[in-house]
């Protein structure tokens, strides 16, 4: 029978006013699309239950209220983030520049143990659009460069690749919470350290 055990995992959306973060939440979450544009007020965060693995994992997807146009989104925002979804638009090259500083300030605010390894994925919004300046293969270029971050193109407005974008973060979310509760054995050892001692003493030369 398949495990019941419940997670809670809290994805951020981040990046640049008007790249579509609010548009492909409300499409995962609702199935919805609005062309208007609204900063979102009000809303702290959303969830949807997933099945992963056999896990019913709860989704909590925080979007930013708009507040990214001063990049001063507050530590509740940040705080205990299990992974990060950094969106640009394909049509605007500065957003996906951008993406460097978002990633910075969410190093720096929600500060996770493993900077190299916390889960980030990036996705490249609105390919619908017939004007888009960065291509597949650069965008995935400038990924590979930046620490090998996954990358999804998406359209928030014709509903491709949101869902798997989601799930694909959540996923790798999931493997790093596996992966740290694992104990680390061989730190627990009580036993002295006789090698590095006598290490110590091999290396000293007078
Ligand atoms: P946010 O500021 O990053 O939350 O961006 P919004 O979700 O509010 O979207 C900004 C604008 O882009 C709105 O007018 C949306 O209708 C539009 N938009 C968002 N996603 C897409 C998409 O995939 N394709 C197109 N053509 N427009 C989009
Ligand atoms: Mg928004």
């Amino acid at each position: 029978m398949a495990s019941r055990r419940k997670i809670l995992l809290k994805i951020i959306l981040l990046g640049d006013p008007n790249v579509g973060k609010t548009s492909l939440m409300n499409r995962y979450l609702s199935q919805k699309f609005s062309n208007q544009y609204k900063a979102t007020i009000g809303v702290d965060f959303l969830t949807k239950e997933v099945m992963i693995d056999d896990r019913v994992i709860t989704l909590q997807v925080w979007d930013t209220a708009g507040q990214e146009r001063y990049q001063s989104l507050g530590t509740a925002f940040y705080r205990g983030a299990d992974c990060c979804l950094m969106v640009f638009d394909v049509t605007d090259a500065n957003s996906l520049k951008n993406l460097e500083t978002w990633r910075d300030i969410f190093l720096v605010q929600a500060n996770p143990p493993d900077a190299d390894s916390f889960p980030f994925v990036i996705v490249g919004n609105k390919i619908d659009l017939e004007n888009r300046v960065i291509s597949t293969r650069n965008a995935e270029k400038w990924c590979q460069e930046h620490n090998n971050i996954p990358y999804f193109e998406t359209s928030a407005k014709e509903g491709v690749n949101v869902q798997l974008a989601f799930e694909t973060i959540a996923q790798k979310a999931i493997a790093q919470i596996n992966e740290s509760d694992v104990p680390d054995f061989a730190s627990l050892s009580l036993e002295p350290e006789p090698k590095r001692s006598s290490r110590k003493r091999k290396r000293c030369s007078c």
